[in-house]
Parts: C-alpha cells; structure tokens; sequence
C-alpha cells in the first residue's frame, strides 16, 4: 500500500507534469473505483487549467483554475503512468514512463486517462481498484467528507511535542494505536511508526497518557516527533518504500524498505547501538507491531 512518503513522490512526480496545462479530454473506463465518480466528473475537469498540486495525509489535491479540485487517493495499488503523445518530442521533464502495464493506456486496469493540452496522456490505473477521485470546490476542500476530520501533517509545524501531548493527556490506547490515530496524525502508517518508537527507544505497548505528566511531558515526545519527520523525510528522499506493487510516478522502485530496522525484521539482531535485543512481532489491532523489547520501554 503507497504509504505517505509514496503519495509525496507521486504528486512531486505529477508536478511539474501536470502545472500549467489544460486538461482537454477526460475518459473514464468505468462508474467506479473505491466510490463512484461523480456524474460531471469529467466536465468538471475538462477545460481547466492546472494552477497547483498539494498533498494532505494520503491525498493528492489538483487545484484548477476554475474552481475546482481534484482529490485522488492511490488505494492499495492506484499508480499513474504518463504516455508521450504519438511521436511527439517535447521536453516535458523526466517523469515519462513508457513500458509497463499501461502502456498503450487500453490495460484492463487503466480505468482514466486524462488528456493534457502538451498531447501528454495521464494514465491512472489500479488493479484492485481501493483509490477513489472526487471533484470538489476548491474553497470547499477542507470541508470534504474525506479531509474534514484528519489531523496535522506529520511534516508541518502542527506536529509538535506540545501537539502531542495535549492529544495523548488521558489517552490510555497505547502508544502505538494513538500514532496511527488518523484524527491526530495525518496519513501516518504503520511502517514509520515502528520505525520512528524504535529510534526513539519508546514501547508500542506502553500507554500514551503515560508520557505525558501533569503539568508537563516526557522529553521523549520530542525526539519522536524529530524522529517521525526523519524518518518520513529520508522516506521520501529515497523515493518511497515500494513494497510490492506499488512504483513511484517515474516508474522508479523506491529503496527505502532495505533501510528498515523494526518493521518486518521479526527475528533480527536490534540494530540500536549497544542493545542485545532482537526485534519481535506482535499484533495490535488486527496489525503487526515490530519491536525490541530490551531497549524501547
Ligand atoms: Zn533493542
């Protein structure tokens, strides 16, 4: 499943692709992905020019010059592929991918392909068909179904040791599940948040409210706070941790997941620095939680 740091190299990859270019023609190959398309999906669309791109938690956010809004989420296997126009040769940067499943865009899971103005076909595909695209008032985006109850990006500002310890007061799930709380976190998964209570030597297994002191916290909040937004931002930098189906809008696998020192290690030496422990599994919540017992308490 395309994780935060996925979605960021898709839309980084979109960018400059998709900035300034209308969109002349808009095909969808079925009623639906996850939810149907809205029935003036592609009138919504066609005509418009694309000012900017964002993304919130796993969202990708379209910004158009008439109003409107494109969200796209990636489900478990969405991905785009982006076609050259018929013998064309404009310089339309890096991100084509020519080869793959979508290549001539007629793939039996090539469900829309948006037509740009520089002849460029965006394919979007999604074998199991878990993503979803919407079109909504650009004014009105914050107040969509979809986005109006998620919390801070993990990456803004918002996340902040303060943040955190005012969400996890009286919070007795544990620590684990309080991070993957979507209302708290945006777009936080599993992968980096083994990852990022390894680094901080925190338990998944310990109560959240138990950092976090009458009038103060435990100083530990901050360095997972620090340790969420490294490990995100190396993440990202490596393009994305790509486990299975998932390749990034160039049609690059990533590297991150050989990086990883907790998540899917069960059975390994822990890699913390003096620390004799092995990574164990353990599930919570219907998950799996990779830890060391010795040094994350
Ligand atoms: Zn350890």
């Amino acid at each position: 499943m395309p994780e935060l740091p996925e979605v960021e190299t898709v839309k980084r990859g979109l960018e400059p692709v998709l900035k300034g270019q209308k969109i002349i023609r808009v095909e969808t190959r079925r009623a639906n992905l996850r939810f149907p398309f809205p029935a003036d999906f592609a009138a919504m669309l066609e005509g418009a020019t694309v000012q900017t791109l964002a993304r919130r938690a796993k969202y990708i956010l379209v910004d158009l010059d008439n109003g409107q809004s494109l969200i796209v989420h990636l489900g478990m296997t969405g991905r785009f592929t982006l076609l050259k126009p018929e013998g064309g040769a404009a310089n339309l940067g890096e991100f084509y991918f020519e080869t793959g499943a979508a290549e001539n865009a007629d793939g039996p899971h090539d469900h829309v392909v948006i037509t740009l103005s520089n002849g460029l076909r965006v394919v979007y595909s999604d074998p199991r068909r878990f993503g979803m695209m919407d079109v909504t008032a650009t004014a009105e985006l914050h107040h969509h179904r979809l986005l109006k109850d998620i919390g801070v990006e993990p990456l803004g500002n918002g996340l902040n040791g303060a943040y955190i310890a005012e969400k996890f007061r009286d919070k007795s799930a544990p620590l684990k599940a309080a991070l993957l709380d979507q209302t708290i976190i945006a777009g936080l998964g599993n992968i980096y948040v083994c990852e990022a209570l390894h680094r901080a030597g925190l338990s998944p297994l310990r109560k959240a409210e138990t950092l976090v002191k009458a009038k103060s916290y435990d100083p530990r909040i901050d360095v997972l706070v620090r340790h969420i937004k490294d490990i995100l931002n190396e993440a990202i930098d490596a393009g994305g941790s790509t486990l299975q189906d998932f390749v990034g809008a160039d049609g690059e696998k990533g590297s991150y997941q050989q990086r990883f020192s907790a998540y899917d290690q069960e059975g390994q030496a822990c890699d913390t620095a003096g620390c004799a422990g092995q990574i164990k599994r353990v599930v919570q919540s219907g998950r799996s939680t990779f830890y060391c017992s010795v040094c994350q308490k």
